[in-house]
């Protein structure tokens, strides 16, 4: 039984992903949000940590258009995103959070120039911003994920915390 609440929620998801309003998720939705992501940070694309983002971005496009691409046209449609992607996503969330971690920790490491592994809570409120959570979200979130309240986030958490906002319906 599928509740139009879930339905709702599941639009805004693809909401989020297309990021450039245009109907489809694409790559250009994904060099997009790297480009937001440098932008947000300061970082240059030509750097390495702008070439390793940018990689990851595209590893995740694949990994998506994988899942959920059918027609093979590039591009995940609104139906493709709703009866392939979103199930297969929620039945393995670890496998999404597979897809995304090479993004996921290029971005991180554009806060975390130090590589200690961990961004701050208003840093990685400002990362899953640029990836199109929602601001109120982003910041329960990240405040959430600072369990012992040192201002810290590990990368793992956010990997954790991504992969549920787009998998697991509230
Ligand atoms: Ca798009
Ligand atoms: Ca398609």
């Amino acid at each position: 039984m599928v509740s139009s609440e879930y339905e709702r929620r599941i639009a805004a998801r693809f909401a989020t992903f297309d990021q450039d309003g245009n109907g489809s998720i694409d790559r250009e939705d994904f060099s997009g949000a790297a480009k937001a992501l440098l932008a947000e940070f300061g970082i240059a694309a030509r750097s390495d940590r702008g070439q390793a983002l940018y990689g990851g971005a595209e590893a995740f496009w694949q990994g998506m258009a994988g899942i959920a691409d059918r027609d093979g046209d590039q591009r995940i449609s609104r139906e493709e995103f709703v009866n392939g992607a979103v199930k297969r996503l929620r039945d393995n969330p670890d496998g999404f959070a597979e897809i995304a971690r090479p993004f996921l920790h290029a971005a991180l490491a554009l806060a975390d120039p130090d590589g200690t592994g961990t961004a701050s809570v208003t840093d990685t409120a400002r990362l899953l911003g640029c990836l199109g959570v929602p601001q109120e979200v982003a910041e329960a979130a990240a405040a959430t994920l600072d369990a012992d309240g040192d201002g810290k986030v590990a990368e793992g958490d956010i990997v954790t915390a991504f992969a549920r906002y787009f998998t697991v319906p509230e």
